[in-house]
């Protein structure tokens, strides 16, 4: 049984976020917006004490216990009707607007085993024992607690604004992202048969590698399908002095490793973005000693089902085919296993991220909005666009660098925090209202379907 501590968490559920409704003409855009930027600077001293509470008691995934419950409470305290424990820690809160579209927000809440290294005065010093009884630290390190914070902001804008727009809003606290299994056990447990359908999915991340303040958005693929994989490689092994007498499974892994390269240089089309990194190989424990096995671990990248489906055989075959080749017999031939937290890749469908990023441009002016590249990293946020429904989902990009840091990295060629990193220390405070502006105003718009 796993034994986790929570030390240093000291959530309390306090920070209410109330807001009063307001009235304003859509129609009449720069007036519109003018009222939403005030409005968003009002909520903002809130929501940063939102964060700084997020920030310092992360929780590990599949453990958001305490985040989910701030979650359920901040969306209860606005108006909407929460239904919690969805899938593990997941979070549903629902608010019925007479008729129109249903609109889903996204966020993540899990928090990362990182000893927070920023130096700022507000980071997380919380610990926690993991599965193997360590004590780790605790971290957002993927800023989880800014979508968090962007999330809750939003649903209150939105309920400010509840006379402008006509449908269901659905903001969904998800938990167990960086395992990749959230978005799996909310969609299995019914979420879209249990809780209105959406007719728009809305998600964000924020970026380590774009400034404070700004949007990218990328229209098509954003992020890959990932898959961990192990290959267990299998000899016989024996003494090092007598290699005729043995089959060296380090030999065949050697061997393996450099025909996986192939994979993607031969048999993937050069059109079709592809990785296969092996990230770890360990066999052997002495010098003079042939082992008997070697353990391969892998990640694999690709956006398109079809290649992820070619990689997986590939590998299979070409193991199977060095095995026969090294004279072992069937039983000893390599097993190649796939693991199940893979995360299919991200489609943000065309019309619909269009729409996005045209609202987003009007919120935070068409100079602060880039349309980006896709990514090789992965997120389980596009499943929600892969049931059978196939639903239109749209993620971007929130760029979370201060300005001055990102300025001097362009200068220095230094290059800056990633995501994950214990150095990463977003701007919250400009990262959090561009969050909620971009989100707000996208919403209302599919609302009206502007
Ligand atoms: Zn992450
Ligand atoms: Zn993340």
């Amino acid at each position: 049984m796993k034994h986790f501590l929570f030390s240093a968490l000291s959530l309390t559920l306090s920070v209410s976020l109330a807001f009063p409704t307001y009235s304003l003409p859509l129609k009449q855009r720069g007036n519109y917006n003018t009222q939403l930027k005030e409005s968003i600077n009002n909520a903002l001293p809130k929501l940063e004490s939102l964060y700084l509470k997020l920030h310092q008691a992360p929780e590990l995934s599949l453990h958001e216990e305490k985040t989910s419950k701030l979650m359920a409470e901040q969306l209860k305290l606005l108006g909407f009707t929460v239904t919690e424990n969805i899938g593990g820690f997941g979070v549903v809160g629902l608010f019925k607007n007479g008729n129109g579209p249903t609109v889903m927000i996204r966020t993540d809440t899990d928090g990362l085993p990182i000893i927070e290294q920023t130096g700022k005065t507000y980071a997380s010093t919380a610990t926690t024992i993991d599965q193997h009884n360590n004590t780790v630290g605790l971290m957002h390190g993927c800023g989880h607690d800014i979508h968090m914070t962007s999330f809750i902001g939003t649903a209150q804008q939105l309920m400010a604004y509840k006379n402008q727009w006509q449908g269901t809003l659905m903001m969904v606290a998800q938990p167990a992202e960086e395992v990749g299994a959230g978005a799996k056990a909310m969609l299995k447990e019914g979420l879209f048969e249990k809780f209105p359908k959406p007719d728009h999915v809305l998600g964000l991340h924020v970026s380590a590698a774009l400034p404070a303040g700004e949007v990218a958005i990328a229209p098509g693929y954003a992020l890959a399908n990932v898959d961990s994989v192990d290959i267990i490689v299998k000899g016989k092994g024996g003494h090092g002095a007598y290699p005729h007498t043995t089959i060296d499974p380090v030999v065949i892994a050697s061997r393996i490793v450099l025909a996986l390269q192939t994979i993607n240089s031969r048999e993937i089309s050069p059109l079709e973005p592809s990785v296969i990194t092996v990230g770890s190989i360990h066999g052997g424990a002495k010098h003079n000693v042939i082992s008997d096995q070697v353990k391969l671990q892998l990640t694999l990248r690709s956006y398109n089902q079809a290649v992820r489906t070619q990689q997986i055989a590939a590998i299979k075959r070409l193991t199977k085919g060095i095995a026969i080749s090294a004279g072992l017999s069937e039983s000893l031939y390599p097993t190649v296993f796939v693991q199940d937290e893979n995360t299919p890749s991200t489609y943000n469908n065309l019309e619909q991220t269009l729409k996005v990023k045209k609202s987003i441009e009007e919120a935070i002016g068409k100079a602060h909005v880039v349309e980006s590249k896709p990514v090789m990293a992965g997120e389980d946020f596009g499943r929600y666009g892969l049931t059978q429904d196939n639903l239109p989902i749209t993620i971007f990009w929130l760029g979370g660098v201060e300005k001055s840091l990102y300025q001097q990295s362009l200068k220095t060629g230094e290059t800056l925090p990633s995501l994950h990193s214990s150095k990463f220390a977003p701007d919250y405070p400009l990262t959090i209202k561009t969050g909620v502006s971009a989100m707000t105003t996208s919403a209302l718009d599919l609302f009206n379907q502007k």
